[in-house]
Formats: C-alpha cells, structure tokens, sequence
C-alpha cells in the first residue's frame, strides 16, 4: 500500500487533522512555500504514535514549528509535515522553579508563565516569536541568553512512535544549533529558573523588548536573521560593508533597518529569496573572504 493510502485508513482512527497537498505559506513567516504531499495535526500523543507506528515510509518527515525561521521551497514538501497544535502548548509549574511547557507553546507564553511565577531567566522568551520546540532545535536566543542556559531535559517521539527523555547535559549545544537527531520530534520541555521579584523580571522583559524594537524590524514577512554572525564579527555589518544594503531580488529585500534580515515584501518567490541570499553570500565572500552560513532552514523542493 502506498503513503498516501496508508494515511486514508488511519484518517477514520485519529481525531486530528491530516490534510492532502495543503499549501504551506501560511506556515511560514515569509508566507510561502508549495503544498506538502501530506500534513498531519495530531490532537495528542497517542495519535502521534499511532500516526508513525502505522506509516513505513520514514524518510521525509519535517516538524514545523511557528516556522518563524523556515523557508519553505515553492515546490513544496513532497513528505509529510508535522505540525503540533494547541493540544501541545501547555504550561505548568512542576516545582516553583520547574516549568514544563509543551513543544508547540509560544515562546513569549513562557516568558509571560515566568513572570506569573515569578522565575526569572525566561525573559528572553518575550523577544524570539518562535515556539519552545523551534527554540530548543535552533538554541534560540539574544543579548546573552539562550535556550541551553534554562534547559533541564526535552521529550521527545522519535519516528518510530516511541517516547524518550533526553537531558540537557546530553545534548550538545552550539550557535543557533544543537546536535539532537532530525529524527526526533520535541513534544515539550523542562525548565529550571531562579526566584526573583516580579517588578524586576517585568523590568527586564521590558527592556528586552525596547531593545529589540529598537534593533530589528517588525510587522513584516521575514525569517530574523538570515545568517549566523561569524565568531568575532556581526553578519549585518559584513552584509552591510561588502555593498550588499539595498540589494533585492524581485520582491525579495533586504530591510533596510537590519541588513541580515531578508523580507518577502509581498509578491516574492522562494526562489527570489534563495537567489538574494545566494548573491548576499558571494559579495560577502569576494569582499571580506568570510563564508556566511545560513542561521535559517530552508526545506522542501525547488521548482
Ligand atoms: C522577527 C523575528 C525575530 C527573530 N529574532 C530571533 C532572535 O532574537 N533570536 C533567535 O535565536 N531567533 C530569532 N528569530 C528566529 C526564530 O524565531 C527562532 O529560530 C525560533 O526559535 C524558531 O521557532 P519556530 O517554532 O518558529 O521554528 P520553525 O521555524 O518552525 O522550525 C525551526 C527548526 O526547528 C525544528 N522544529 C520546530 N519544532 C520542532 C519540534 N516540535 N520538534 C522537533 N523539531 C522542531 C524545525 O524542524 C526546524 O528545523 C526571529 C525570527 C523573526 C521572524
């Protein structure tokens, strides 16, 4: 029996959502991106298992998050994504400095539970628009804090539809990355913080936030920043110096206001911005001899 045969006999088994050749721009912060062959919404961990146990063809599964740092191909997905819904975005309190926070949970839902409980180190949260299953894959973070300073352990179902628990001290953290296998679906998160004053956790957020503002871009169709600052040196300002502010590729910009964040200003093509960041790439390199890596995910099939 073929995938998508499979699928439509679980279809009467499961109660969440599995949807055939749906376009993924909504999915995406840029709004693009083709359809996926199939798109799997789970209500809970059972169909989630039940979904991956009954499937053989493992090879191409992709998690998506808020999909605020992924660019999805105008060719689409041709596998399946796996998208968790709210069912996935609960927070507790397991002691007064533990929170658990499902994977598809917003970071800035975190950030505010924190503030709630009054637990500082979360306050990052309140600036990075992704969910806690983008963060702990990407090691989010900004000004000085990250994902694996709060981290205590994450729950994952691999794709054979079995559950494990991985400790932070296991994992191994780098720069916008960690080295958790691909197979791996994050289902939620540990997390440990410090008592602190709620006035000076808000203080903080707020501050936080200002910065940021003041900083970046908002209110636009973008990804954040689109490359990773190299060790000693910033991507916007390499990006900036080799020539490249002002740069576009069809409706593809760069913003004006932070050169490493590239923008769909409304009629762009995955391919418009691919090509932008192709060329970005090479006068960076021309100019300074410094090979920009990409902090953003690019998935799917190119047309
Ligand atoms: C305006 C703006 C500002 C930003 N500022 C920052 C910033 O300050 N710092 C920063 O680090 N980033 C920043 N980003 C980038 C982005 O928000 C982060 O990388 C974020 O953590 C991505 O989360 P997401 O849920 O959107 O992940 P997605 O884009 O959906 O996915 C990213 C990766 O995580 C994987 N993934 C997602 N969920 C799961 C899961 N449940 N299980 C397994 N894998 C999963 C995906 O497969 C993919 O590989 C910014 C983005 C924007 C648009």
């Amino acid at each position: 029996m073929n995938l998508i045969s499979q699928i439509k006999e679980l279809k009467n088994k499961i109660s969440g959502k599995i949807n055939f050749h749906e376009n993924l721009s909504k999915y995406s912060w840029f709004n693009l991106g083709g359809p996926a062959k199939v798109i799997f919404k789970p209500m809970n961990l059972n169909e989630l298992s039940l979904f991956l146990k009954s499937i053989n063809e493992f090879d191409k599964i992709k998690v998506l998050g808020a999909g605020s740092n992924t660019l999805i191909r105008d060719g689409g997905f041709d596998g399946i994504i796996i998208k968790l819904g709210k069912s996935f975005s609960h927070l507790s309190l397991l002691d007064k400095n533990t929170i658990i926070a499902g994977a598809s949970a917003f970071d800035k839902n975190v950030s505010n539970f924190a503030l709630e409980n009054s637990l500082t180190g979360f306050e990052f949260l309140s600036c990075i628009p992704g969910t806690i299953g983008g963060g702990v894959r990407m090691n989010s973070g900004c000004y000085g804090e990250d994902f694996e300073k709060i981290l205590v352990s994450v729950q994952v179902m691999d794709f054979q539809g079995k559950m494990r628990v991985i400790y932070s001290s296991d994992i191994k953290f780098s720069y916008r990355g960690c080295n958790l296998e691909n197979n791996l679906i994050f289902v939620s998160a540990t997390f440990k913080g410090k008592s602190e004053n709620k006035i000076n956790i808000q203080k903080k957020m707020n501050n936080l936030i200002k910065q940021k503002n003041g900083d970046q871009p908002t209110k636009i169709k973008t990804c954040g920043s689109t490359f990773k600052n190299p060790e000693n040196n910033k991507a916007w300002k390499l990006i900036k110096d080799s020539g490249c502010g002002g740069m576009r590729v069809g409706d593809a910009y760069i913003s004006e206001k932070h050169c490493n964040f590239f923008i769909n200003k409304g009629k762009a093509t995955s391919k418009d911005l691919e090509d932008l960041i192709s060329e970005v790439k090479s006068k960076v390199f021309n100019k300074t001899g410094i090979n920009l890596e990409l902090e953003l995910q690019i998935i799917g099939e190119k047309t």
